[in-house]
C-alpha cells in the first residue's frame, strides 16, 4: 500500500527542523539513533501513532517505546522509584529502555501502551536522534524502522527497503553505532527484571543494582509475560538459520565471528565475518546488514558459527535465536 512519498531529509539542521516539523504535524519520520534507525512519530497523537503500526504491519498489541531527550521530561510521563533514578541517571542517555508505571495525567496516546498502565521510555544519545526529538518537540514513538518481523535496519538505505512510499521521510544520517536495539528493564516491583538483552550489557546493569547478573530474569510463572510484544519469531530473513554451526553444508552462505573456521567453509559461496577479531561490540554493529546481504545471496540456509554468549553476545546470540525461530 505504499501511498505517498517518502522524503530523503539531510542530517543537518534544516534537515532536523524539517523533521521535527513534519512530526509535529503527525506525520513519519525515520531516523538514527545509536541503537538501530527508528521510525518515530508524536506519541501524544493517536492518529500518528496509528501510522507506525499500519507503515510496519506491527500487532497492535505490542507496545512502543517513548523516546525523550532529558530525565526530568521521562519524570513527567513516569513515576520513578530511587532505583530508577539511580539506573537513569548511571545509562541515560544510551542504549536503555525503563519499563516504568505511567503517570495518570501522562499525555501519551493509550495506542503507543497498548492500553496498559506502564510505560517504556528511553532517552536515546545519537546527537541525530536528539536533535530530531528537541525540534519536534514531543515525546516521540519510535520502534525500529523496519516491516514488521524483519530485520531492524541500521542504514538509511534499509529504512527505504522496507518502508519507501509508506512514510512521510527519512533522515539519511550515519549508521547506528550500537547495531542492536535497546536492553529493555522492568522495574515495574522492587526488583528489576530483564526483559530483552541489547545494548547495555547483564554485567553493567547487575554491577549497579548490586545484583547476581542471572538475579534479573522473569521469574518463570504462567502469568502473562511483563514484556508482551517480545515474539519468538522476529527479525526473520527470507533464508532459514542454523545456529552454532560447525559445519557449512553445500549450498550454506555463514556467518562467522572471530577466529573460529567451521568446517567446509572454503565451499561457501558467501561469508561474512561480523568480527574477525573477536570484538563484540563491533560485531553487534554489523549483525543485521549481514544478515540482509547474506539473505540477498539467495540461499536458502544462513550457517551461523557459534558466538560467545557473554557481554554483547547476549544480545546477539538472542536476535540471531529470533531470526532462527519458525515463523508462524
Ligand atoms: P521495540 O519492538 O524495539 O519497539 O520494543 C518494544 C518492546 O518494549 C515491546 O515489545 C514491549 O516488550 C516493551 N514495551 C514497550 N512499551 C511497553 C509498556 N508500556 N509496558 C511494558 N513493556 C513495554
Ligand atoms: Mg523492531
Amino acid at each position: 500500500m505504499p501511498d505517498r512519498i517518502t522524503r530523503r531529509l539531510a542530517a543537518d539542521s534544516a534537515g532536523f527542523a524539517e523533521a521535527g516539523a513534519l512530526l509535529r504535524a503527525g506525520g513519519l519520520v525515520a531516523f538514527p539513533t545509536e541503537t538501530v534507525y527508528g521510525l518515530g512519530a508524536d506519541a501524544s497523537n493517536g492518529h500518528a501513532v496509528a501510522g507506525i503500526y499500519e507503515a510496519k504491519g506491527r500487532p497492535r498489541f505490542n507496545p512502543l517505546i517513548i523516546h525523550v531527550t532529558r530525565i526530568e521530561e521521562a519524570e513527567r510521563l513516569a513515576v520513578f522509584s530511587p532505583l530508577a533514578e539511580k539506573i537513569a541517571h548511571q545509562f541515560w542517555p544510551g542504549p536503555l529502555t525503563l519499563v516504568l508505571p505511567k503517570r495518570e495525567n501522562a499525555a501519551i496516546s493509550d495506542l503507543a501502551l497498548a492500553g496498559l498502565s506502564s510505560i517504556a521510555l528511553r532517552v536515546p544519545s545519537s546527537a541525530t536522534a536528539r536533535a530530531i526529538i528537541e525540534a519536534s518537540g514531543r515525546p516521540i514513538a519510535a520502534p525500529s524502522a523496519n516491516r514488521s518481523g524483519h530485520v531492524s535496519p541500521t542504514l538509511a538505505a534499509h529504512v527505504l527497503d522496507d518502508l519507501e512510499g509508506r512514510i512521510d521521510a527519512v533522515v539519511m544520517g550515519e549508521a547506528a553505532e550500537v547495531g542492536v536495539e535497546s536492553t529493555i528493564l522492568s522495574l515495574l516491583d522492587d526488583r528489576a527484571i530483564l526483559l530483552r538483552p541489547g545494548g547495555v550489557t547483564r554485567t553493567d546493569l547487575a554491577a549497579i543494582l548490586g545484583y547476581e547478573p542471572e538475579a534479573m530474569d522473569e521469574p518463570h510463572d504462567d502469568k502473562a509475560p511483563l514484556a508482551p510484544g517480545l515474539l519468538k519469531s522476529h527479525y526473520a530473513p527470507e533464508a532459514q538459520l542454523r545456529l552454532d554451526a560447525e559445519t557449512i553444508e553445500a549450498g550454506e552462505v555463514a556467518l562467522l565471528f572471530g577466529t573460529f573456521r567451521p568446517k567446509g567453509l572454503e565451499a561457501a559461496k558467501l561469508s561474512i565475518n561480523l568480527s574477525p577479531r573477536g570484538d563484540l561490540k563491533e560485531a553487534a554493529a554489523a549483525l543485521f546488514s549481514a544478515l540482509r546481504l547474506l539473505d540477498q545471496s539467495g540461499a536458502s540456509v544462513i550457517a551461523v558459527a557459534p558466538i560467545p554468549d557473554f557481554g554483547l553476545g547476549e544480545a546477539l546470540r538472542d536476535r540471531l535465536a529470533r531470526a532462527a525461530a519458525p515463523r508462524s
